[in-house]
């Protein structure tokens, strides 16, 4: 039938995401610095200081962070927190996970953080159960989105937050035809120097085109059940923020 087609088709692409992350995940973090020249690092911050995680409180605060890879995300909110928040970094990738727990380990807290083995579309968790969830550069290679976000939504607790941030098109004039040629000309090459191999990063640049638009993916956000859904561009668009609350 139709329909079993397009779970084929699902299947497929999350074969091949899985392929290429574990093929990079050694030099993945490598690779961010130099694709991006550096600046991954900036939106990341962005991304933890909109977050703000609590320093102190009452009872514990937990944090998914979602398609965590090699935990960026969760080392920032955890240092931002002083040691306070407690993070699950989570992803469908053993590899991935695998090199982020080996560099927790020197981390300045890394007693707060677990890695958990886990989809997006399906996760191991209780309902309410989390203060927030973050998911950054990790939600485009999701096959089915909207599924992950109603995951979001159902684990998170009252009160609690999203935050994704995600690569969007470049559409300011003049900086859309740098953006396109360094995409095509500069980033396949680069990923074939430092991993040998250029497909995975045609696949990374693939994935960024056909991801939703801003009003598009809030659409989603708010089909999910979050409210006040919103978004800041950062960087000329080359990457958006978006923010929702399950209330
Ligand atoms: N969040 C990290 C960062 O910002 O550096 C890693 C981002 S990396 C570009 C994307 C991650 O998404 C990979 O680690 C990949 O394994 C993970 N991923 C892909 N599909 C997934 C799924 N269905 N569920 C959970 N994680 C997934």
């Amino acid at each position: 039938t139709h329909f079993g087609e397009k779970i084929v088709a699902m299947d497929a692409k999350q074969d091949m995401v899985n392929a290429v992350f574990h093929g990079v995940a050694d030099r993945y973090d490598l690779m961010n610095d130099l694709m991006s020249a550096g600046v991954h690092r900036l939106w990341k911050d962005a991304m933890v200081q909109e977050l703000a995680p609590p320093k102190s409180g009452a009872r514990p605060y937990r944090v998914l962070d979602m398609a965590g890879g090699t935990g960026d995300i969760a080392e920032r909110i955890i240092n931002a927190s002083v040691g306070y928040a407690e993070v699950v970094v989570s992803d469908i990738n053993s590899d991935m996970l695998r090199v982020g727990a080996d560099r927790s380990k020197r981390w300045r807290y890394p007693a707060q953080a677990s890695f958990v083995e886990a989809n997006a579309e399906e996760l191991p968790f209780p309902d309410n159960s989390f203060d927030a969830y973050t998911i950054a550069f990790g939600i485009r290679n999701v096959p089915r989105i909207q599924k992950a976000l109603n995951e979001a939504h159902r684990v998170l607790k009252r009160g609690g937050r999203i935050l994704v941030l995600e690569f969007s098109q470049v559409d300011v004039p003049g900086f859309d035809a740098v953006y396109k040629l360094y995409s095509d000309r500069v980033i396949p090459p680069m990923g074939k120097l430092v991993t040998g191999d250029a497909q995975p990063y045609q696949y990374f640049i693939e994935s960024i085109r056909k991801f939703p638009a801003p009003p598009a993916f809030e659409g989603m956000l708010g089909q999910a059940g979050f409210k006040r859904v919103k978004h800041t561009s950062m960087t000329g668009n080359i990457a958006t923020l978006f923010s929702g609350w399950k209330i």
